[in-house]
C-alpha cells in the first residue's frame, strides 16, 4: 500500500508494480532474517540504521527518495544482508573456549573489537520505544544516519506523492472511494521519522556504561543545535502549509461506493458520508502535538534548562509551539486558514492536559497552567482589538471560553476527544 501511494503505478491500463512487489520480498526476506535472530536469542537493537542497518534486529522502514527525473524511487527500499553485529552478536553468544579464563578474555574481546569500529547496540523499551523513549539515535521504523536529515527527505517524498496523487494510484475496475484508504499511508509518511526527530528534543545519547569497560562514551544531553533544529521540522509538521491536502485530492475522492466501508484504516472525519478536508488534519497534530506534549519529555526539557542553562526552558519550549500553532498569523486561503485554526484548537486541548496531568512534573504542570492563563488573555485581546473574519474570532472565542472553564475547574479534556491518526506500521 505505501509503494503504490508513493508511486502511482497504475497508469494507461497496465499495472507498473515490478518495485512494489520487490519492496514486499525484500521485507518478507528482512522479516524472515529477524525473527531468525530472535531464535538465536538476540534482542531488538535499534540504532542499528544509523549505522548502515547494522543489524536484522532493527525494525526498518522502506527507503524511498526522489529521483532526478522528480519521481519516488523506491528502488533498494531495505538492506538484503545480514548485518555486521549480526556476525558479532553470533560469534559473540555461540564461539565455544577452552577453559573459563579464555571465554572472558575472548568475549571481552569480541566487544572491544566490535565498538572499536564503531559498531553499536542500544535495545528496545525505555531507550527506544514510544512516544516518551530516551535516546535521540535509536528509534523503530526509522532509516538512514542522520535522522533530521531523513526526516527532511520524507517531507519531499510526500510533497511530491502527493501533488502526483491521483487516478493512477489504483488499479482500474478499483473504486475511486478506495483512494482513501492509498492515501492515508502516503498523507501521514514521515510519521515514524517525525517520533524519531521528536526523540532529540528532551533527548540523550548513549551506551551502556560499565565501569572499566570504556567501551562507549559518556552519556550527554543532545546539543541545543540539534535540538532547535528538530523542533523546527517538527513545527513544520503543523504547519498548514505541510498538513493541507492539495485541492486536486479533495475534489477527486468521492463519497464510499456501494458495498465499500469506512474502516480503521480510513481518514478520521466529522462530515458523515463526504471526505472530511480537516478532520485528518486534527489526527495528525493530535500525533505530532503528542510527542511535544509527552510528559517525559516536558519534564527532561525543563531538567536539561535546569542543569544547563544553554539549552531551551520549558518557557520558551510552550511559547514557540504556541507561535507556530494557536498564536500564529492569520492565513487569508480559506482551508489553510480553518487548518491552522483546527491545530490551534489541539495545541489548547494538549495545554489543557498537561495542566492538569498530575502525573506530570509539578513543574510542567505549572507552566502550563501559567500559559494557559497568559493565551487567554491574549486571545480576548485579540478579539477586541483587531480585525479578523467570524471563523476567527468564533476560533478564539472557544478557546478563550473553554480555557476559562478548564481554569475554574468546570471543563476537563480528554485525550479521546481528539480525532487519532490510523494504524500504519509497515510491517
Ligand atoms: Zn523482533
Amino acid at each position: 500500500m505505501i509503494a503504490n501511494a508513493v508511486t502511482g503505478p497504475y497508469k494507461d491500463g497496465k499495472a507498473d508494480i515490478d518495485d512494489s512487489i520487490a519492496l514486499v520480498i525484500a521485507r518478507t526476506r528482512q522479516l524472515g532474517a529477524h525473527e531468525v535472530g530472535h531464535t538465536l536469542g538476540f534482542a531488538h537493537n535499534y540504532i542499528a540504521s544509523t549505522n548502515d542497518d547494522d543489524d536484522v534486529m532493527d525494525y526498518p522502514h522502506p527507503k524511498m527518495s526522489v529521483d532526478k527525473d522528480g519521481n519516488i524511487s523506491i528502488k533498494n527500499p531495505y538492506r538484503e544482508k545480514i548485518g555486521e553485529w549480526n556476525k558479532i552478536a553470533v560469534n559473540w553468544g555461540y564461539r565455544q573456549y577452552a577453559n573459563d579464563e579464555q571465554e572472558k578474555a575472548g568475549l571481552q574481546k569480541i566487544l572491544k573489537d566490535a565498538y572499536a569500529a564503531g559498531h553499536q547496540f542500544v535495545a528496545d523499551g525505555p531507550d527506544s520505544r514510544g512516544v516518551s523513549s530516551l535516546h535521540a539515535d535509536s528509534h523503530l521504523w526509522d532509516f538512514g544516519d542522520d535522522v533530521l536529515k531523513a526526516t527532511k527527505q520524507m517531507y519531499e517524498v510526500r510533497k511530491v506523492a502527493l501533488a502526483k496523487f491521483g487516478l493512477d494510484n489504483i488499479a482500474d475496475g478499483t473504486p475511486l472511494s478506495s483512494l482513501e484508504e492509498t492515501l492515508v499511508p502516503l498523507y501521514y509518511l514521515p510519521r515514524f521519522q517525525i517520533n524519531a526527530t521528536a526523540k532529540s528534543i528532551g533527548g540523550m545519547i548513549y551506551g551502556y556504561e560499565v565501569k572499566g569497560a570504556g567501551l562507549v562514551p559518556r552519556h550527554s544531553m543532545v546539543s541545543r543545535e540539534r535540538q532547535d533544529a528538530a523542533m523546527d521540522l517538527v513545527l513544520e509538521a503543523l504547519s498548514p502549509d505541510y498538513l493541507t491536502l492539495p485541492k486536486h485530492i479533495l475534489d477527486l475522492i468521492p463519497p464510499k461506493a456501494f458495498g465499500y466501508e469506512l474502516t480503521n484504516e480510513s481518514f478520521p472525519r466529522d462530515t458523515g458520508a463526504s471526505f472530511d478536508a480537516l478532520a485528518l488534519v486534527e489526527a495528525h497534530a493530535n500525533h505530532t502535538l503528542g510527542l511535544l506534549f509527552d510528559r517525559y519529555r516536558l519534564a527532561r526539557v525543563n531538567d536539561f534548562n535546569v542543569r544547563d542553562s544553554s539549552q531551551i526552558s520549558l518557557d520558551r519550549y510552550i511559547v514557540k509551539i504556541a507561535q507556530n500553532t494557536i498564536l500564529a498569523a492569520r492565513l487569508d486561503d480559506p482551508l489553510k486558514a480553518a487548518v491552522q485554526r483546527r491545530v490551534g484548537h489541539v495545541f489548547v486541548h494538549y495545554m489543557m492536559m498537561t495542566a492538569a496531568d498530575n502525573e506530570a512534573s509539578p513543574a510542567v504542570q505549572a507552566m502550563a497552567a501559567s500559559h494557559l492563563a497568559g493565551l487567554k488573555g491574549i486571545l480576548e485581546e485579540k478579539i477586541a482589538k483587531e480585525e479578523m473574519n467570524r471563523e476567527y474570532k468564533a476560533h478564539y472565542q472557544a478557546q478563550a471560553r473553554r480555557i476559562g472553564l478548564f481554569l475554574e475547574g468546570k471543563y476537563m479534556p480528554k485525550a479521546s476527544d481528539l480525532a487519532q491518526i490510523p494504524p500504519g506500521e509497515p510491517i
